[in-house]
């Protein structure tokens, strides 16, 4: 794992997999998009270059859009320069115990869900859907946190009420669906197919609910082109399914549920994974990077 960036004024306070926060002398946080990429748990190597960035851009980018839905944690995009480009000055708040999952299509792990039982997250969904298949309308399928190295667990919206309370379960599954509607609405007009995303919410001091963290990313969702969605097989996307596809193919030789870590992602993947996350950002954004 490639590690954080000395910043001048800045205490390095947290890593997660892709982000490094600091402590700001204002008191506010620098949030810092690294390149590094995880995929099943595992943080990968090498990293893709100016994916930090990129993702940075189009998450200040989402907020931006979705402002009228709900406030989000930016202060401002002045930050030092060794960060530039990657960092943003946020807001600290007390994020939310809980992954906010929304999902407009079926695949990955709700497809599994589904093929199990016909259930995900509690959520009783109809016959005959196939992996991508459009939902009858967007459900909210919530997930715990899992500590670094963890697995992230399905659970039912009772069980969310149960955590943080029924008033809070109810906002967190109302915003979830609407920036979900909002997002998909918003990248379906450029060509792009919102499958599922995972928002992370915070709270401030007096019970506001703020949109923190990154948005609608293809680190944080599934991103299809639209005019190849064709329910009844894997879709090609704009996220990292594309790294995970080459990890779960016999040229990798990785074997998924070993303990081991996975192998070195080779530079031809590692240079398409970066072309996808452009090709996303410029499609959806109309700008170049
Ligand atoms: P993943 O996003 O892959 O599920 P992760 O959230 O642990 O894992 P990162 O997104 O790399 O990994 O880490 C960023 C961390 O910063 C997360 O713990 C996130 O909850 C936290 N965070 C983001 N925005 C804020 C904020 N405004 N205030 C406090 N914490 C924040
Ligand atoms: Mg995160």
């Amino acid at each position: 794992m490639s590690a954080p960036y000395d910043v001048p004024g800045a205490t390095h306070v947290y890593s997660g997999k892709v982000r490094d926060l600091y402590d700001l002398p204002s008191g506010n946080l620098l949030m810092v998009a690294s390149d590094r990429i995880s995929a099943y748990d595992h943080a990968l190597d090498p990293p893709i270059p100016d994916k930090g960035e990129i993702l940075t851009r189009m998450s200040l980018w989402w907020f931006d859009q979705l402002s009228d839905v709900a406030p989000n944690h930016v202060v401002s995009t002045d930050v030092p320069e060794v960060v530039a480009g990657r960092g943003i000055e946020v807001e600290r708040l007390d994020m939310v115990q809980v992954e906010c999952i929304a999902r407009g299509y079926l695949t990955g792990s709700g497809l599994f869900d589904y093929r199990e039982s016909g259930v995900v997250s509690g959520i009783t969904l109809p016959d005959g859907l196939t992996d991508g298949s459009r939902l009858p309308e967007p459900i909210f399928t919530p997930s715990t946190k899992a500590a670094y190295g963890g697995h992230d667990e399905p659970i039912s919206y009772e069980q969310v009420a149960g955590m943080v309370g029924e008033e809070l379960a109810a906002s967190l599954r109302d915003l979830t669906l609407e920036v979900y509607a909002r997002g998909e609405a918003i990248a379906r007009a450029k060509g792009i197919i919102v499958a599922d995303t995972k928002i992370e919410i915070g709270v401030r001091a007096d019970g506001t609910l703020v949109l923190a963290d990154e948005l609608l990313t293809p680190d944080s969702s599934r991103f299809w082109p639209a005019d190849q969605w064709e329910p009844g097989h894997a879709q090609p996307s704009y996220d990292k399914q594309f790294v995970r596809n080459w990890l779960t193919s016999p040229e990798s030789g990785w074997d998924r549920v070993s303990d081991t870590a996975p192998p070195r992602l080779p530079d031809d993947i590692v240079e398409k994974t970066r072309a996808r996350y452009l090709e996303a950002y410029e499609t959806l954004t109309g700008e170049t990077f």
